[in-house]
């Protein structure tokens, strides 16, 4: 008689919940990975198609005062390289489900709502009060958001293509976000673990972020929410002008509240005038570069020893070629986000010992 062999058997112990996340990963793997544009537009068929497409009239009444890219490239991350086979685990399969269910709808709305904003006349703008902006950051809390902050978008960080959102103009004015991601999944990075806690934000802050734009949409303002998954715009660096922190030698934004946890998103409008920031000084680059732990931790070497400036004035301090190709093996990484202090301790205690005594640092140690 035939053995079964291990192969074999694997359908018949796979569960109904295992079935459906296989085949939502054949869907996001497959044809609704073009459909959504997440597949490359350059190389795919139907990127290859759609450029020989008359390109459709822009609307002579559409909105006013939207701003454009001025050449900023963006990397393009081929989500169907990603190693999901750790999502359909017994204990991890519904949860997965449930979030990348969340995260597709959320990225569908954010489109929708884009381009019924493209598509919507010309209006003069409205003033908006400093009562609205405590509005917009009462509602945002409400929706889980723990960082909120203002700044005016800066068309050098705009991209040319946002691969996953599709958005290429934003209005005048941004309100950066921030989600916290949970310190015990983060913890256990590299893994599955930490993978799916990354995706849950996303998920959630990409719900939230919609959210909070048709709020402002609802009090007279136009609003474009931007998806935390892809993005239009380069959200550390806006969040760094809208003061909600500093930039790490890890490439991460690096807050007070946070350290290094927490995912971005942006809700471009032109409300206006917005709230005057100040933004605070944390002096993380100088205790980076003394700590430099997640230069010396990054498995791929993709975390630059000294941050390059480029020409268009923007800072490099990743390798992002070595980063995604490692990113796509482990199903997300987060070793850089997990090693740091800020993460580990927090920034009060981390400066307070920074006072008390100088910075343990790896640099120090290999001596
Ligand atoms: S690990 Fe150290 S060097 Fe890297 S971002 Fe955190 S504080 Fe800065
Ligand atoms: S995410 Fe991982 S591979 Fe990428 S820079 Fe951080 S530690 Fe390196």
């Amino acid at each position: 008689m035939k053995k079964t062999t291990a192969t074999e058997r694997k359908p018949a112990q796979i569960s109904f919940a295992q079935k459906r996340m296989r085949n939502l990963i054949k869907v996001i793997n497959g044809a609704s990975l073009r459909l959504l544009g997440l597949s490359d537009p350059e190389n795919s068929r139907l990127g290859k198609l759609a450029r020989k497409l008359p390109r459709p009239r822009k609307s002579a009444k559409g909105p006013d005062g939207l701003k454009r890219s001025k050449g900023l490239k963006s990397k393009y991350i081929d989500l169907s390289q990603f190693n999901l086979d750790p999502f359909i685990e017994r204990k991890m399969v519904t949860r997965s489900f449930r979030i990348f269910g969340r995260i597709i709808s959320g990225v569908i709305k954010s489109r929708r709502d884009y381009r019924k904003e493209l598509a919507s006349p010309s209006r003069p703008p409205k003033p908006a009060p400093r009562e609205f902006w405590n509005e917009v950051i009462a509602r945002a809390e409400s929706l889980g958001i723990g960082l909120v902050g203002f700044a005016p978008v800066d068309e050098n960080l705009i991209f040319t293509s946002d691969f996953v959102g599709k958005m290429n103009r934003l209005y005048a004015n941004g309100i950066v976000l921030g989600m916290e991601m949970d310190f015990t999944a983060i913890d256990s990075a590299p893994g599955p673990e930490a993978g799916l806690e990354a995706m849950r934000i996303y998920a959630e802050l990409g719900v939230a972020t919609n959210r909070l734009a048709d709020f402002i949409r609802s009090r007279g303002y136009r609003a474009i929410a931007c998806h935390p998954l892809g993005g239009p715009i380069l959200y550390p660096a806006m969040a760094v002008r809208a003061g909600l922190g500093e930039m790490g030698r890890s490439g991460l934004l690096i807050t007070k509240r946070y350290g290094p946890r927490q995912r971005l998103s942006l809700v471009s409008t032109d409300a206006s005038p917005l709230p005057e920031t100040a933004p605070p000084k944390l002096g993380i680059s100088e205790y980076c570069d003394q700590c430099r732990k997640c230069v010396s931790a990054c498995p791929a070497g993709a975390v630059l020893k000294e941050p390059v400036a480029k020409e268009n004035g923007i800072i490099t301090r990743i390798d992002q070629d070595k980063c995604i190709g490692y990113f796509y093996e482990a199903m997300g990484c987060s070793i850089c986000l997990k090693v740091c202090p800020f993460h580990q301790r927090g920034y009060d205690r981390v400066i307070k010992t920074r006072e008390n005594s100088p910075i343990e640092s790896t640099t120090t140690k290999k001596k």
